[in-house]
């Protein structure tokens, strides 16, 4: 899983492109680029992005076709959308809105103004993305390394230990069933008995607390397990 959400850009001005692709990967964002509307079509029934910045005016399909396109398919129908034009008048923002824009921005646009915004939508639709760095109590994620450190002390942890500590973390206090683990962490399509789980967290824990110091998992008896509220105070 990766934690780098990723940016479809679609924009036909060069420049403009090799400006954003720039201030995005700046920003720990994984960018994925594309010249017009079909060929952005095309690249989302690949792998869908997790946000698309649309350009209005673009040759063969128009970006306010293409939002329109994206909200009609069940798979795509919540994919943030920030649109990006040279007009600014009133009835076409609305236009832009009404096709199902997330959010909208005019040329020129501020750069900063382009990243809030960015992160503003993500956080709205996709919270467990919008933070590179979550700390909570002496842990401390970093996302964009894959690197968990304890106070001072670096935690090291297998990929899917990080991931459920990561799954944990977005959720403080909430206990999860062996099952819902299974589906977050491992995905609802692999068979995986359930006590994988229960190893798993058991290395979570070792790996989390080998110094002296409050386990920040909680074991929740026949529910399941959730991060302890309390290790966060
Ligand atoms: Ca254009």
């Amino acid at each position: 899983m990766n934690h780098n959400p990723v940016v479809l850009i679609v924009e036909d001005e060069e420049a403009i492109i090799t400006l954003l692709e720039y201030n995005y990967e700046k920003e720990g964002y994984t960018v994925i680029t594309a010249r017009d509307g079909e060929e952005a079509w095309l690249c989302i029934q690949e792998t869908i992005p997790d946000l698309v910045v649309l350009d209005w005016v673009l040759p063969k399909l128009s970006g306010i076709e293409l939002c329109r396109r994206l909200r009609d398919r069940t798979k795509t129908r919540n994919l943030p959308v920030i649109m990006l034009t040279a007009r600014g008048e009133e009835a076409d923002r609305i236009r832009g809105l009404d096709t199902g824009a997330d959010d909208y921005l005019t040329k020129p646009f501020s750069l900063s103004e382009l990243m809030a915004r960015t992160r503003a939508v993500l956080r709205r639709i996709r919270p467990a993305l919008a933070e590179e760095v979550v700390t909570y109590g002496e842990l401390v994620i970093d996302r964009s390394c894959h690197r968990v450190k304890r106070g001072e002390l670096d935690v090291h942890l297998g990929p899917t230990e990080f991931r459920l500590l990561d799954h944990l973390i977005q959720h403080p206090g909430r206990v999860f069933s062996r099952e819902q683990l299974l589906d977050a962490v491992w995905g609802s399509d692999v068979y995986v008995e359930e006590r994988t789980v229960d190893v798993h967290i058991g290395r979570l824990r070792k790996a989390l607390n080998k110094t002296q110091g409050k386990d920040p998992i909680r074991t929740v008896r026949s529910a399941g397990y959730s991060l302890d509220e309390s290790f966060a105070r």
